[in-house]
């Protein structure tokens, strides 16, 4: 099957954003990621999808941490610069949450150790079990058809 056609069918699968952090080393290093689920609640388990010629895989393989950024709807640019789209080098300010570096104004922050790796085709999910969260109450960024969106921009689904 064709790659355009399968990358079109995923984009109509509408998802928020995310930046995952890890620290290696004392050097940070982040990613754009939108392939980001929750796993279990009891224990608390999140998956992310990490392709093969990312950076960022040998990067966690190592650190055995990461957290997950969602986000928020003002962050467009913190996305396109962790997702290599941004040309010139940008200095981005780090949080600390549980120790590890966290994007400021992220809706959510979600802190991870490695429990589990599993090599699918051409990307590894990592099994992250939480080990801190904190929140901010703002609206999420989100991706549709290949394109950034806001909530703002979507109307409101009627209740039943
Ligand atoms: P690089 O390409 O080297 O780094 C990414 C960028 O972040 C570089 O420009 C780098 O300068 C910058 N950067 C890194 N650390 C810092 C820092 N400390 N300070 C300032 N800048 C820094 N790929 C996946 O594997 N899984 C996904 O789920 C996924 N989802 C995506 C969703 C969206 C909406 C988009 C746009 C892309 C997604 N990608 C995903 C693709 C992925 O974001 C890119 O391929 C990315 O460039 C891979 O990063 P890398 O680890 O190879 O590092
Ligand atoms: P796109 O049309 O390439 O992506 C639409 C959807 O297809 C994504 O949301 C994702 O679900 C899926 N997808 C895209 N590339 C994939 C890959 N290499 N492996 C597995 N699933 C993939 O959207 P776009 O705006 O052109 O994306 C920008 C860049 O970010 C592209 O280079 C794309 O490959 C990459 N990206 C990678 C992933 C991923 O690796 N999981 C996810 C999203 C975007």
């Amino acid at each position: 099957m064709d790659d355009r056609k399968f990358r079109n069918a995923m984009g109509k699968f509408a998802t928020g954003v995310t930046v995952i952090t890890t620290e290696l080393e004392g050097e940070v290093h982040g990613m754009t990621a939108n392939a980001f689920m929750s796993v279990s609640l009891d224990p608390k388990l999140v998956v992310v999808s990490i392709g093969q010629k990312a950076q960022m895989l040998e990067k966690i393989k190592a650190s055995r941490i990461f957290a997950v950024n969602i986000l928020a709807a003002n962050q467009q640019e913190l996305s396109q610069i962790f997702a290599g789209q941004v040309k010139e080098k940008k200095e981005v300010d780090f949080d600390r949450l549980e120790g590890q570096p966290v994007i400021k104004g992220a809706v959510a922050q979600i802190t991870c150790e490695v429990v589990n790796e599993h090599v699918e085709g051409d990307h590894t999910l990592f099994i992250g079990k939480v080990t801190n969260i904190y929140l901010e109450d703002h609206d999420p960024l989100l991706f549709f058809n290949g394109q950034y969106r806001s909530l703002l921009q979507q109307e409101k689904l009627v209740q039943p």
